[in-house]
This record gives C-alpha cells, sequence and structure tokens, in this order.
C-alpha cells in the first residue's frame, strides 16, 4: 500500500516529497520544499527540518523542539494560501495533544544558496 503524500499532492509520498526529503536538490521551487518540510513534520523526519534551515536561523534550532512540535501534533492538512518565488504563505490544521483543531498560519521566507533553497523563517510584514 503506497501512503499518499502528507502536502496534499494527489501523488504517493515516495514520488513527492520523499524525494525531497532523499535530496533536498530536488525542491525547484520554495513552495516544494515548504510541502516537503510540511511532510517532514506529518512523518517525523526531524533531520529534514533541521537540515533544511537556512544556515542563519539553523544555528537558533535545537532538534529535540523541532521533535516535540512535530511529534506532540498530530498533522491533518496542509492549505497553501499564495506563494511566490521566495516566500509562502500558508496553514497547516493538526489537532494537539488534547486533540483539539488548530491551525499554523504563517508566510515563510526561504533563500537560495547555490540553487538550493532552505527555509529562512517567518515573514515579519
Ligand atoms: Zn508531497
Amino acid at each position: 500500500m503506497n501512503m499518499k503524500c502528507p502536502c496534499g499532492n494527489e501523488q504517493d509520498f515516495k514520488s513527492c516529497c520523499e524525494l525531497i526529503h532523499r535530496d533536498i536538490s530536488k525542491a525547484e521551487t520554495a513552495e516544494k520544499l515548504m510541502r516537503a518540510r510540511y511532510a517532514a513534520f506529518a512523518v517525523g523526519n526531524i533531520d529534514f527540518l533541521y537540515d533544511t534551515f537556512h544556515p542563519t536561523t539553523r544555528r537558533l534550532q535545537h532538534k529535540k523542539e523541532i521533535e516535540s512540535w512535530a511529534k506532540q501534533n498530530k498533522w491533518m492538512q496542509l492549505e497553501i494560501l499564495n506563494s511566490t518565488r521566495s516566500s509562502v504563505e500558508f496553514k497547516a490544521h493538526y489537532l494537539d495533544q488534547n486533540l483539539d483543531a488548530q491551525v499554523h498560519h504563517e508566510k515563510s521566507k526561504f533563500k537560495q544558496i547555490q540553487h538550493i533553497w532552505y527555509y529562512v523563517g517567518m515573514l515579519i510584514n
């Protein structure tokens, strides 16, 4: 049985975000990286989440914190609201520890290093 990709594309995980989890250079756009990061929350791929931070903000991250945020919630659905070349606005729908429905709404900023996209953080307007 193939698993549908958690990012919401009508494709199997194997032929969608898992390809990017195996090779970050396969995310040709910021949105593809964003989708793969959401899928990484859903499947608990903490190394991928850590490694796809841009080096300027990666040094502020802790794998343990990423892991507890990923694992204490149940990731239900990703909704892309808008994306530009270097930003993605999305809503991540999840259930918290008490199984209450929550929405994380974020506009994310991405930057390339040698043609590879990295997640910088939230855009502050
Ligand atoms: Zn996907």
